[in-house]
C-alpha cells in the first residue's frame, strides 16, 4: 500500500506534508507534489496535515482520480525530493477546492 497525493494539491501545494514524512518520500514539482509509492511505509502521517486534504490512501482514492497513482509513480521519478515546508503560492486559497486542476499540472 501507499498514500497518494490528488488533484487537489495542484496549485495550493502548501507543504505542510512534508515535514511529518518519516522516509521523505515527497517529490516537488512545479505545482504539485507527490508521494514514491515505492518508498512510503504507510504511516499515515501526512494525511491529516494536508490542508487541501488531497492526500488518500491507494484503496481509498476518490473513484475519478484512480489514475492519479500512476502520475505519483510516473512523476516521484522525475522531481527532487522535499522534506522542509516552503510557502505556498500567493493564490492557494483561491485554487484550493477548485475542480479539473489537472489539466494545469506543470511537468
Ligand atoms: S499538504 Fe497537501 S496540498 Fe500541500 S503539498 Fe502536501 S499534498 Fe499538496
Ligand atoms: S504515509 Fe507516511 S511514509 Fe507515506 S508519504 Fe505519508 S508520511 Fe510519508
Amino acid at each position: 500500500m501507499t498514500f497518494v497525493v490528488g488533484e487537489n494539491c495542484i496549485k495550493c501545494k502548501y507543504t505542510d506534508c512534508v515535514e511529518v514524512c518519516p522516509v521523505d518520500c515527497f517529490h516537488e514539482g512545479p505545482n504539485f507534489l507527490v508521494i514514491d509509492p515505492e518508498e512510503c511505509i504507510d504511516c499515515t502521517l501526512c494525511e491529516p496535515e494536508c490542508p487541501a486534504e488531497a492526500i488518500f490512501p491507494e484503496d481509498d482514492l476518490p473513484e475519478d482520480q484512480g489514475h492519479f497513482l500512476e502520475l505519483n509513480e510516473e512523476l516521484a521519478k522525475n522531481w527532487p525530493v522535499i522534506t522542509e515546508q516552503k510557502a505556498a503560492p500567493s493564490d492557494a486559497d483561491d485554487w484550493n477546492g477548485k475542480p479539473g486542476k489537472l489539466d494545469l499540472l506543470e511537468r
